[in-house]
């Protein structure tokens, strides 16, 4: 059965995940597709990185090499290990010396095709100066770029609507596993699918992947420091916070959902761009092995997932020119999140 719909005020993949629950097949049809995807693959031609256009992956990893030679008091490269395909995942730690060790952990691109996270963890680390540098002084941030960076190679390459990362499972004809599926916390229950062909197949096991497993071990072997765990997505324009696998409220949501609201209202001052925000399985629905709840599961208190813009008019296929307004925006929230943490630790 082939249902042709258009996305308007949902998510997309809220609508996948409904449509996939009930085996039915869907093709996403967004207006214009070919045309979104032709203007976004112009910019493969050009040679340089920019922070207002979509980088490949070459480009943001010769980025990230150029970032910890330019700011070397400021700026280190860590390689966290290799993808499936062996690429190494790389996180920069941007701290200043002798800065107390609390930090916050943020990764970009888990789903490959939400090209517009990736693009916001480096605007974060350059054009947001203004408003990181002041937290600097108390805080270290760990970015991760693209945690998915196999799955966002082949949306640049083969398949632009790609979500999961590249590795093989027991059924030849189906490769990859939702990573965001895949974290050790109730995982492969609600909102997941052990059917490796699913959009949302969980892996074989609880961190089954490498790209879980090298996120999963930064974080435990770093938390004595990490007090906030930041995930970015596209698209929706949700801040989500714990839980996901239940509907049981998180012990301290009260003070996340003041959290929340204060980042939303920060965002929404810039250019006015509307945030929901709530529990996620409440507000955009319920899922489990996600890496948010994984990590406030470990213990930490902040964890918080963006879903980017826009609300689904262009959706994953965001248009270069809103990357600017997009990442200005997101940046207010964050670093809203994080004075937050700070006034916590001191
Ligand atoms: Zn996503």
């Amino acid at each position: 059965m082939d249902v042709d719909f258009h996305v308007n005020s949902n998510q997309a993949d809220a609508v996948g995940v409904l449509l996939e629950q009930n085996s039915v097949e869907y093709k996403v049809l967004f207006d214009n597709l070919q045309d979104g995807i032709n203007a976004q693959l112009d910019g493969q031609k050009s040679k340089r990185h920019s922070y207002t256009k979509y980088n490949t992956w070459e480009k943001i990893a010769e980025w990230t090499r150029e970032m910890a030679k330019k700011y070397p008091n400021l700026v280190k490269r860590l390689d966290i290990g290799g993808t499936t395909e062996g690429r190494p995942m790389y996180v920069l730690q941007i701290g200043k010396s002798g800065t107390s060790r609390r930090a916050v952990f943020m990764d970009c691109g888990i789903h490959a095709r939400e090209w517009i996270s990736p693009a916001f963890c480096q605007w974060f680390l350059i054009e947001g100066e203004e408003e990181i540098t002041e937290l600097l002084n108390s805080l270290t941030f760990y970015i991760l770029p693209v945690l998915n960076i196999d799955g966002y190679v082949w949306s640049w390459t083969e398949d632009r609507m790609w979500r999961k990362n590249r590795a093989p499972t027991v059924d030849e004809e189906c490769i990859g596993t939702d990573l965001n599926r895949n974290f050790n916390i109730s995982w492969c229950e609600i909102g997941s699918s052990d059917e490796p062909c699913s959009e949302i197949f969980c892996g074989s096991a609880a961190e089954s992947e490498k790209e879980t497993q090298n996120v999963a071990n930064f974080i435990r072997s770093h938390m004595d420091s990490i007090k906030a765990y930041i995930t970015i997505h596209s698209y929706s324009q949700m801040l989500l916070y714990p839980f996901s696998y239940t509907y049981d409220p998180a012990p301290n949501s009260k003070e996340l959902d003041e959290i929340a609201k204060e980042a939303v209202h920060k965002l929404h001052s810039l250019y006015g761009t509307s945030y929901v925000y709530g529990p996620s399985a409440f507000t955009i629905y319920p899922t489990s092995g996600s890496s948010d709840d994984w990590a406030y599961a470990k213990g930490i208190n902040y964890s918080f997932t963006f879903e980017l813009r826009d609300k689904g008019k262009k959706g994953f296929l965001l248009p270069e020119s809103k990357i600017k307004p997009t990442c200005q925006e997101t940046t207010l929230a964050v670093a809203s999140i994080a004075q937050y943490v700070i006034s916590q630790y001191s």
